[in-house]
């Protein structure tokens, strides 16, 4: 069978709709379907990638090994000062453990790790198995509390109870136990919170800069290399900037709610949204002088960056690309940094996007641009060969599809290890993008050769 002729399960079709078609909703938020194999990933692997940058904290897995293995130093989230969270704790939970119970294992686990490494708090996360055996992690984790006096936190996270983003919801739960815990008198009117921004490759590090530069003090980066201290503090800040929707806006809604804290989204991908992020939080304080410094300080990055785009948009003119991303909110500002360098997006999807996002890409996208929701591998693999694309960006497991087709890839997730957000974030890019996409190598790719199909079996 031709891979292009590999046909879309009846109950996905919903899942996936084209541009410039009126009238058809997109199916979304909902449990990956049974068989077709999901890239997304499980709850507990959600919650641990999210909490993970709480670098002082002690992160123990409740399950067996496998969990936390899947789950080691899983981004290349960097800290300037505590490296407590790259290690992967776990309880080991085995046989014995699954019929008798591992609240003893995990007692134990804790008391040990915690006297070892001085934590200033803990996260327990369960796993499957952990659901399934029906431990009292909770009460567990208050009487380590009360007898270690750090905060211990429960992390509800079992694999099999929903995907991803309810382990994002998990997370934003426990960061709420620490949140508002500290007094917040010395924090100034110009503050912000950082939420959704994991400090990939030091990215945490350049969006701080650029509010420092401003003027404004950042109060918590949650959870780009966070600190637990910082956490507590966070409800001392004026506004709460959400950069990854998917994972943090329950937390900003929460911090809304419960301290009155406003929150906008941003994102700083691309020359575009990353002065746009800069001008709104400079508007949201209504201060001329704030405003003044932000333009001055987009102007001074601009200037600097455009040049070395343009050096590889030339290049780079008429080429298609594939996104598929975690969250919708990313995918917008990939369209637009690849439009800034003469490139076409043709396929587009996420694995947590809502309505409303799909809505966004449906507009922004050209007509016939194949829009997807919780793609698997085979679907993905038939779309780029359907659109015949130069480039995939996604994220690891997305690359072997990438480079078995043939195909250049940009690594847009956890695991990469250049920084991509911000003005020079912007370059970097731009020059990853020309690099893949230009490389001799796909001249001896069999497909582009001969133009011949590629068949599956
Ligand atoms: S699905 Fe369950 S067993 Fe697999 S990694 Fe997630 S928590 Fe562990």
């Amino acid at each position: 069978m031709k891979m292009t002729d590999i046909d879309i399960l009846s109950d996905r079709k919903r899942q996936i709709n084209k541009a410039g078609t009126e009238g058809l909703a997109m199916e979304c938020e909902k449990h990956s379907l049974a068989g077709a194999v999901s890239q997304r990933a499980c709850v507990f692997c959600g919650s641990r990638v999210v909490l993970y940058p709480v670098t002082d904290a002690l992160h123990l897995i409740h399950g067996p090994i496998g969990c936390a293995a899947y789950t080691w130093d899983i981004r290349g989230a960097l800290s300037s000062g505590p490296q407590l969270h790259r290690m992967s704790f776990s309880t080991d939970l085995r046989e014995m453990d699954v019929i008798h119970g591992g609240e003893n294992k995990l007692y134990k686990s804790l008391i040990e790790l915690i006297d070892k490494y001085n934590p200033k708090a803990a996260f327990v996360y369960s796993t499957c198995v952990v659901g399934v055996i029906g431990d009292d992690v909770a009460s567990v984790c208050a009487r380590v509390k009360r007898e270690k006096g750090i905060p211990v936190i429960a992390v509800h996270s079992e694999g099999f109870k929903g995907s991803k983003k309810d382990g994002y919801k998990a997370a934003c739960d426990a960061l709420l136990n620490l949140v508002g815990t500290l007094p917040v008198d010395t924090i100034p009117r110009l503050s912000v919170n950082i939420l959704g921004d994991f400090n990939i490759a030091g990215e945490s590090w350049i969006i701080k800069n650029y509010y420092e530069k401003m003027g404004i003090r950042v109060v918590s980066t949650i959870t780009g290399d966070a600190r637990v201290k910082d956490i507590m503090q966070a409800h001392g800040a004026s506004l709460n900037i959400v950069q990854c929707s998917g994972s943090m806006t329950w937390l900003a809604q929460q911090m809304e709610s419960n301290y009155g804290i406003p929150y906008i989204r941003a994102s700083y991908f691309g020359i575009e949204d990353t002065a746009k992020a800069l001008y709104d939080v400079a508007d949201f304080f209504d201060d001329p002088e704030l405003t003044d410094r932000a333009r001055k300080l987009v102007r001074c990055e601009v200037e600097k960056v455009i040049p070395q785009i343009k050096r590889y948009s030339e290049a780079l003119r008429g080429k298609k690309a594939a996104v598929y991303v975690g969250g919708a909110f990313k995918a917008f500002s990939l369209i637009k940094s690849l439009r800034m360098l003469n490139m076409d997006t043709v396929v587009v999807g996420s694995q947590t996007g809502n309505k409303s996002d799909y809505e966004v890409l449906k507009a922004m996208c050209n007509k016939g641009t194949i829009i997807v929701d919780d793609a698997n591998t085979l679907e993905l693999a038939r779309f780029i060969l359907e659109k015949d694309v130069d480039l995939f960006i996604g994220g690891v497991k997305e690359r072997p599809i990438a480079y078995k087709l043939g195909v250049g890839f940009c690594d847009h997730n956890h695991e990469r290890k250049i920084a991509l957000a911000g003005f020079e974030g912007m370059v970097n890019f731009s020059r990853e993008v020309f690099n893949t996409v230009t490389s001799p190598v796909w001249k001896f790719v069999p497909r582009r050769q001969t133009k011949k199909e590629v068949y599956f079996d």
